[in-house]
């Protein structure tokens, strides 16, 4: 296979699964299929798509080539392909987690090794606790404390909104050092959801069900030395520092998820409405512009992440055109179907209510966008070639 053609290969490989995805989308959103029974019933070898090749024995194969999902460039067609299929199933994915991406880039090799062997073996969920009840993802004001006794280190506080929380059997906490205030002095932790003191509850959600959000709540958790991450690294790898680089170089992803909403909502419209008005078809041109235009930055943004260099500005811009066009297609199309095609149309209601979703996850629009002007402003938006500016 020509890395040329490698792109196409993939998408068409993975488009095979999403037709599939479509298939258990209105089900699971309505409750009458377990997210857990529609995971567990999917083939090993896509489940375990973005698993690390030494831990991987099934990988998917394109031909003769095996293929593991390890660059951000051909993840972001992964997630997009999937979620066109459905975005909830595809946040269901018990490995394609942003905790294993943190454990990959903060935890030392044993911790690694570990979380790595067992997940391999077993269809299991891990979580990432940031966002707080009182004080939402704003890690300045964050309550959860870190303290040390004579024993060890002990966690205190509440999560809420956190995926797949409920469901994980292991998860990284976000915690602040008892003691400290400013960005040093969080800290990143592994808790097993085994250990005494730790609960969680689902909630409720309209859209995007897949993702299990959830509340937890830490009442003297105690961890082992090792479970407090990025001790052995810099203090730049640490904490917010390491978790803010991890959330640029996942950015991206949560657009290609945006995107294949959109996707999908536009291609709804084509094959339930053949005919359209001159001001209709200009409309739905428009969005098919903006797709193709959304791919081509989500895609820029993953290569400055896989050439060594992710620019969190062009990721957030990525995520916020991508959000906005999840928005746009999914509020047009219902309008392309007519007065009553919430009820007419729950596959497209259900579209809907997912892309509304994408705005909360890793940044707020406000954010992005103070993000994406200030780099522009100090010229740290192209951090690399990336094929698209000049
Ligand atoms: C599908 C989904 C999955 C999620 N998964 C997870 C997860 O796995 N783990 C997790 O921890 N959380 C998760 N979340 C929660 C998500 O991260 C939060 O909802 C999000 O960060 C916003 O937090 P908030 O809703 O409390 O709003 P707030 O943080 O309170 O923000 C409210 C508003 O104020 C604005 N604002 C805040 N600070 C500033 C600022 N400094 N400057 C300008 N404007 C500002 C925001 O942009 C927003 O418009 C998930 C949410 C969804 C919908």
């Amino acid at each position: 296979m020509t890395a040329e053609h490698r792109p196409e290969r993939i998408r068409a490989l993975i488009g095979e699964y999403a037709a599939e995805f479509r298939k258990t989308a209105l089900p699971m959103h309505d409750g009458e299929v377990a997210v857990e029974d529609v995971v567990r019933s999917l083939d090993l070898e896509l489940l375990r798509f973005s698993l690390p090749q030494e831990f991987n024995d099934t990988p998917l194969m394109i031909g003769s080539d095996p293929l593991y999902v390890r660059r951000i460039s051909e993840s972001v067609i992964v997630q997009e392909e999937l979620s066109w299929g459905d975005a909830g199933l595809m946040l269901a994915m018990p490995w394609a987690s942003l905790a294993a991406f943190v454990i990959d880039q903060m935890a030392g090799p044993e911790i690694r090794e570990s979380h790595y062997s067992r997940l391999a073996n077993n269809a299991e969920w891990t979580y990432f606790a940031v966002t707080e009840p009182e004080h939402g993802s704003d890690p300045v004001s964050m309550e959860t404390t870190l303290s040390r006794d004579d024993e060890g280190w002990v966690i205190n506080g509440t999560k809420r909104y956190v995926g797949q929380g409920h469901r994980g059997t292991t998860g990284l906490v976000f915690c602040r050092r008892e003691g400290t205030s400013g960005p040093m002095g969080l800290e990143v932790v592994l808790v097993g959801s085994e250990t005494a003191g730790f609960t969680s509850a689902p909630l409720q959600t309209i859209g995007l069900r897949g993702a299990g959000l959830s509340e937890l709540n830490y009442d003297s958790v105690r961890v082992p030395d090792d479970h407090v991450l990025g001790q052995q690294g810099k203090s730049t790898r640490r904490g917010l520092f390491g978790a803010s680089h991890t959330f640029d170089m996942l950015r991206p992803g949560v657009g290609a998820m945006a995107l294949g909403v959109a996707r999908a909502a536009y291609d709804y419209v084509r094959a339930e409405r053949r005919a359209l008005r001159a001001e209709e078809e200009a409309s739905m041109e428009s969005i098919r512009q903006r797709i193709l235009g959304t791919r081509s930055l989500i895609a820029a943004a993953a290569r400055a992440v896989d050439a060594g260099k992710p620019s969190g500005p062009l990721s957030s811009a990525a995520k916020l055109e991508a959000v906005r066009l999840a928005e746009d297609a999914t509020v047009e199309a219902l309008r392309l179907l007519g007065p009553c095609a919430r009820l007419e149309h729950p596959l497209l209601d259900k579209f809907r209510r997912d892309a509304q979703g994408f705005e909360y996850m890793e940044g707020m629009t406000d954010i992005q966008r103070q993000n994406a002007a200030q780099g522009y402003l100090t010229n740290r938006f192209w951090t690399a070639p990336t094929g698209l500016h000049p």
